[in-house]
């Protein structure tokens, strides 16, 4: 079974909510957002672990984890994924994936084996080249979000708060296009950019979080407004 892995952190308990989980960062991804929070997982092939360094790790920790979340770089990005998930599920631990929706194909088969799942939203639907550098990667991420919808499985959509592609009226106009859609649980999180170049739009991204009529109608918008700062 072949799979990457860029590192595994031993213990979150808050990247997958109510559960003490560990996180496996999973290498890859096809998408090159600016605002990308972990921009060494990008290549593939620079991988520092795979699923039996990932067995081993686990195999001490049965009953004292709940839980393990697979984030990444993009976990969707590997076709060996729901295997890996399917046997971490077999060893007694629950799952939580943190995905773009890049690949709604693998997405679909994985959903049946996922606890909770955090589902990134960058902008609107049509906007998404702007930020992924990738044609149709929009239409990806809205079939993500109808499946994970349908699916009835536990979940936060979250949109990383960066000032290059987004703005206050785009904030309003995605989010009503979410809460339309059906998303009841919504978090702004903050941009943390690591590029020099993206130390401004940090000072930018900041600003939303003290707009305070802007989070008054997310909060108003949604079941489940969270305004995450970095
Ligand atoms: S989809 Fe996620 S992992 Fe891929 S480049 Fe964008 S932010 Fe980074």
């Amino acid at each position: 079974m072949r799979f990457n892995i860029g590192g595994i952190t031993s213990l979150t308990t808050i990247d997958f909510p109510g559960h003490l989980a560990a996180v496996v960062f999973c290498q890859g991804c096809a998408w090159r957002c600016p605002c990308c929070h972990n921009p060494h997982l990008l290549p593939f092939s620079a991988n520092s672990g795979d699923w039996r360094q990932l067995q081993a790790f686990l195999e001490p920790r049965r009953g004292l984890l709940d839980g393990v979340v697979f984030s990444g770089g993009e976990p969707l990005f590997q076709s060996g994924l729901i295997e890996v998930i399917k046997n971490v599920r077999a060893m007694g631990f629950k799952i939580a994936l943190h995905t773009a929706g890049i690949h709604p194909g693998r997405f679909k088969k994985m959903l049946p084996y996922l606890d909770w799942v955090g589902l990134d939203i960058k902008t609107l639907f049509e906007h998404y080249p702007q930020i992924t550098g990738v044609a149709n990667s929009g239409a990806r991420a809205r079939a993500s979000l109808a499946l994970l919808l349908e699916s009835g499985i536990a979940y936060e959509v979250r949109t990383t708060a960066d000032p290059d592609f987004l703005n206050r009226t785009i904030l309003l106009v995605l989010s009503q296009a979410l809460a339309n859609a059906g998303v009841t649980h919504y978090v702004l999180q903050e941009c943390r950019p690591v590029a020099s170049e993206h130390q401004i739009a940090r000072t930018h991204a900041a600003a939303f979080f003290h707009d305070h009529s802007l989070l008054q109608q997310l909060h108003e918008t949604f079941h489940s407004f969270i305004a995450r700062r970095a």
